[in-house]
């Protein structure tokens, strides 16, 4: 495939190249271009011409545009799920509601686009009146991860191109098929060419010319904590906007009021989804004394029925992990969990059998005993392993769930409401589901507390990170002047 820019595919300016492979069998798919900065420098032109016209396009014609490409994309979302699924891993089931994630999200928006919010209010002293209206903020650079591309861009250009904003995405090295895929969906669907570009290439030059390019106004990145660092330090030089969505160590707690079947459900989907590679996935388990037996019992039994396999299989329920790195990662993190005095109560290893050992596959992980010194207590482990932690009551449970650099998601599992709304206004995490595991939804808004990022995506707040806010006094002099100089 090639880079998808001005609504056309093309190749780099210097006609380099780089792989694309399957993390089930290590397969090369396809190459994309290397871009470079020159690429970039393009790309950021061709959007900030296209901004000229597309920021002044009436409200009605965005939003119609926009209900176009959720159709399309939902139409086109058995291609553009394979796709996802030879790219990324994840079973197939996962990348179709992922896809048509990225059309939920545009759908959503599009129905806010005419609604925008503006007030129009007399002045405290009487002498005329303010208006504020919000102005799209120019051309937006999108970085976007591997774990969900295509949802995670929807989330940007979905707001991002209601508000009248043009982009230039820079995708995952590991994960640019799908996106080029969508870009090309999306422009058919009649976006003006130039408004949605991709480049692919090496965060090292794609990604850092963009923060280096004067003409991008805002950056919108997910992804790890310490990029996220780098990020804002090269935002810094042109003051850009910036909203960050970054790593998590979610806690889950269990009451012994909680529906076991129900909560042991939620840990099992919650860790395990995507191969434990989501940034809300459920990172620690901390159980009430009462049930914690019982539970993991339960949890144990269930976790063994997880079937690895192919992500286009459909008898699979969880693929490999991304790539080797990332196998890595957790590998060590069981390690050291183990050498602290940790129980492996299930899985921890990598599976046996041809196929499976050609992937980067590794059996889902639960372990007791879990010191909190261990690195899978106190990092974020982008992997499916679960360290389970006993507690003796919601004071306690509460003050382990908060110890941690990250405030991302959270959950609460108990009968009593009561209870649900002590934790949920106690722990430090930009959402907690009560009795559900962690499912993003286009009209909630979605971000981090601490070092799990800021600004807010999803949601009607999530639209107001894509527009500037514009004040404007009018005053009447009829009623006479009030300053006067010199004082
Ligand atoms: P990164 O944060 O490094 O990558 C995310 C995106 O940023 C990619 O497009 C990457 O490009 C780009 N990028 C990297 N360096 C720069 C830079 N200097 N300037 C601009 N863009 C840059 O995540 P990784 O993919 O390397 O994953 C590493 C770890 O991050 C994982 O193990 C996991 O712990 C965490 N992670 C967390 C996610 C979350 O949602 N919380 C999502 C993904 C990862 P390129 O791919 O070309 O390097």
């Amino acid at each position: 495939m090639k880079m998808f820019v001005d609504g056309e595919f093309v190749d780099s300016h210097t006609g380099a190249t780089f792989d694309v492979f399957d993390p089930a069998s290590r397969e090369r798919i396809e190459s994309v271009p290397k871009g470079d900065r020159e690429d970039v420098r393009r790309a950021v032109d061709v959007a900030e011409r296209a901004y000229a016209k597309w920021s002044e396009r009436p409200t009605g014609e965005r939003s119609r545009l926009l209900f176009k490409i959720s159709e399309l994309v939902r139409r086109e979302a058995e291609e553009l799920a394979k796709s996802l699924t030879n790219e990324q891993g994840k079973p197939l089931g996962e990348a179709k509601s992922e896809v048509n994630s990225f059309a939920n999200t545009c759908e959503y928006y599009a129905g806010l686009t005419g609604r925008v919010r503006g007030a129009h209010t007399p002045l405290s002293t009487g002498e005329g009146y303010f208006i504020v209206t919000k102005r799209p903020i120019g051309v937006v650079g999108a970085i976007l991860p591997w774990n969900f591309p295509v949802s995670l861009m929807g989330w940007k250009v979905g707001p991002g191109l209601a508000a009248g904003n043009t982009f230039v995405v820079k995708p995952a090295s590991t994960t640019p098929l799908t996106d080029l895929k969508i870009a090309e969906v999306v422009t058919r669907a009649g976006l003006p060419p130039g408004v949605l570009n991709v480049v692919t290439g090496p965060g090292a030059t794609v990604g850092e010319e963009m923060l280096d390019n004067p003409k991008i106004q805002k950056i919108a990145f997910t992804g790890e904590t310490g990029t996220g660092k780098r990020i804002m330090e090269g935002c810094a030089k042109y003051i850009k906007r910036l909203t960050l969505e970054l790593g998590g160590s979610d806690p889950m707690i269990v009451c012994d009021d909680a529906d076991l079947e129900l909560a042991v459900e939620g840990a099992a989907w919650g860790r395990f989804r995507n191969c434990g590679q989501s940034c809300t996935s459920v990172k620690r388990l901390f159980l009430f004394e009462k049930i914690a037996s019982e539970f993991t019992e339960k949890l144990v039994k269930k976790v063994k029925t997880i079937r690895l396999g192919q992500g286009l299989d459909p008898k699979t329920h969880m693929g490999p992990l991304h790539n080797a790195e990332q196998r890595e990662k957790v590998e060590s993190m069981v390690e050291d969990a183990k050498v602290r005095g940790a129980k492996v109560l299930t899985g921890g290893k990598r599976p046996k059998g041809e196929e499976l050992e050609r992937g980067y596959f590794y059996e889902p992980a639960l372990l007791a005993d879990v010191d909190y010194g261990a690195t899978m207590a106190r990092e974020e482990c982008f992997g499916p392993a679960l360290p389970i932690f006993v507690v003796k009551d919601m004071d306690e449970a509460l003050e382990r769930a908060n110890d941690t650099i990250y405030g991302l998601g959270s959950s609460v599992w108990t009968s009593n409401v009561e209870r649900a709304y002590y934790a949920a206004e106690r722990i430090e995490a930009g959402t907690t589901w009560v009795n559900s595991p962690p499912i993003a939804r286009a009209e909630v808004p979605f971000g981090g507390f601490k070092q799990s990022g800021f600004g807010r995506e999803l949601g009607i707040e999530g639209l107001d990170y894509y527009y500037e806010t514009k004040s404007i006094q009018v005053y009447d002099y009829t009623q006479g002047k009030k300053w006067h100089f010199p004082v």
